[in-house]
């Protein structure tokens, strides 16, 4: 460790007295957003809230807490090791606005508790650095503790909320961390439900629902729980009763349905819904990703069976009177691209695409939604054929519309894409 006192700008050095500088191997530390900064300074014994809340989270995880906790100069967060030591390092000021923007304590603890995460499952010790997959495992371990120590799923939720929906080399997509923070949560919810599930109080009335999975008519059976909590069970008719999916998972206020799917007690997909319309004619649709990287659109709604939204066959998706069909330009991985899309009021968005440099003949059908105003969802098939789902960002308001965001393809492959009208 190298002490700095004499390259100190004065200001810094009065705002923070005893200053260490470290530098950092980014294949061997964490940051919460984006990649790892080489050269970190740190406050060695400034007024510490971060260790307070650090050693709050620790006893919840049943550790003696062993990390030195400090502000430093890094942009968000971040957990690296200096020599034997284990160092959480936050930017104060960024914590303090995220903690006012979200208007909950509980985003600081949220953010310390995923660098916690990064130590305690040992990704410090490999030389892989932030890695999406990792970033996930420190997620999970967040909403498992906020859980423990008190948090609603909103509050364990809220930083994560802020976070863009895009996913990086190093960090998932703000929806995948979502789904990974509210795993958590329910897995501390579940371990705490196997002490109370003795009461027969707890048995609630179930509903039926009718939907699909991918392509398949979907039965569902769910009860909605005190607290927001969500149970319940699916069947495939076309498969029978025999093959049945348990869920279990959580509600939030804004409409957003986490539920995780087991089969024979193993996780085995985690979905994430939204709900669309009220009382009668509420109907939830969303993406279920399976544990095995497949990922279906899956939607449910109570009532008349769902209508089919794949067995368009004209390639065009039906027209919606009110709507018009905006024609945009764009691009998929390295190829432009034309878009058409129709987008209706409820903000179902249905049309296609083509590459001008393969021709009209190969048109790819899409449909969708829009959720939150800014969050398109689009699905891509291949003759009928889901093929791929694209995860867009508006970015751009005013005469032009700009959408930017993923497409992963069912394969596996992924590509940056984008379109403006
Ligand atoms: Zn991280």
């Amino acid at each position: 460790m190298t002490k700095f006192a004499l390259f100190i700008p004065l200001s810094i050095a009065a705002l923070f007295g005893a200053e260490t500088l470290i530098r950092v191997d980014a294949s061997r530390g964490c940051a919460f957003i984006g990649e790892l900064q080489e050269e970190i300074r740190y406050n060695q014994n400034g007024n510490n809230v971060g260790a307070l809340a650090v050693s709050r989270i620790m006893a919840h995880s049943g550790l003696k807490p062993n990390f030195r906790v400090a502000a430093a100069d890094v942009p968000n967060a971040c957990a690296v090791i200096e020599g034997n030591e284990r160092l959480i390092l936050y930017n104060e000021a960024w914590m303090r606005e995220l903690t006012e923007s979200t208007q909950t304590d509980w985003s600081a603890y949220a953010i310390l508790a995923h660098e916690v995460g990064h130590h305690l499952q040992g990704h410090t010790l490999t030389n892989e650095g932030s890695r999406p997959h990792l970033e996930l495992e420190s997620d999970t371990y967040t909403g498992f503790v906020l859980k423990n120590m008190g948090a609603s799923l909103a509050e364990s939720l809220a930083v994560f909320q802020t976070l863009p929906d895009v996913e990086t080399a190093t960090h998932p997509a703000r929806s995948r961390r979502l789904v990974a923070v509210t795993e958590g949560w329910n897995r501390a919810q579940r371990l705490a439900g196997e002490h109370e599930q003795t009461t027969p109080a707890a048995r609630q009335s179930f509903s039926q629902f009718h939907g699909r999975v991918g392509r398949l008519e979907a039965i569902f059976s769910l009860a909605w729980h005190d607290q927001g909590s969500v149970s319940g069970s699916y069947y495939y008719p076309a498969w029978g009763k025999e093959k049945t999916y348990h869920l279990i998972g959580s509600t939030q206020p804004d409409g957003q349905l986490y539920l995780e799917e087991f089969y024979q007690s193993k996780i085995t997909a985690r979905c994430h819904l939204t709900q669309r319309g009220e009382g009668a004619n509420r109907r939830w649709e969303g993406t279920m990703y399976n544990t095995d990287g497949r990922i279906f659109p899956m939607s449910f709604s109570s009532g008349a069976p769902a209508r089919q939204p794949a067995a368009r066959t004209n390639g065009q998706g039906e027209q919606n009177a009110k709507s018009a069909i905006s024609h945009g330009q764009g691009f998929v991985g390295k190829l432009d691209a034309s878009f058409s899309l129709t987008i209706d009021e409820a903000g179902k968005v249905s049309g296609s695409y083509y590459y001008p440099a393969r021709g009209r003949e190969k048109t790819y059908r899409l449909d969708g939604e829009i959720s939150s105003g800014n969050l398109m969802i689009l699905r891509e098939y291949t003759g009928s054929e889901l093929s791929a789902i694209c995860e867009l960002s508006k970015v751009r308001q005013g005469s032009q519309e700009v959408w930017r965001g993923t497409m992963k393809n069912l394969d596996g492959r992924q590509f940056q894409m984008g379109f403006s009208f």
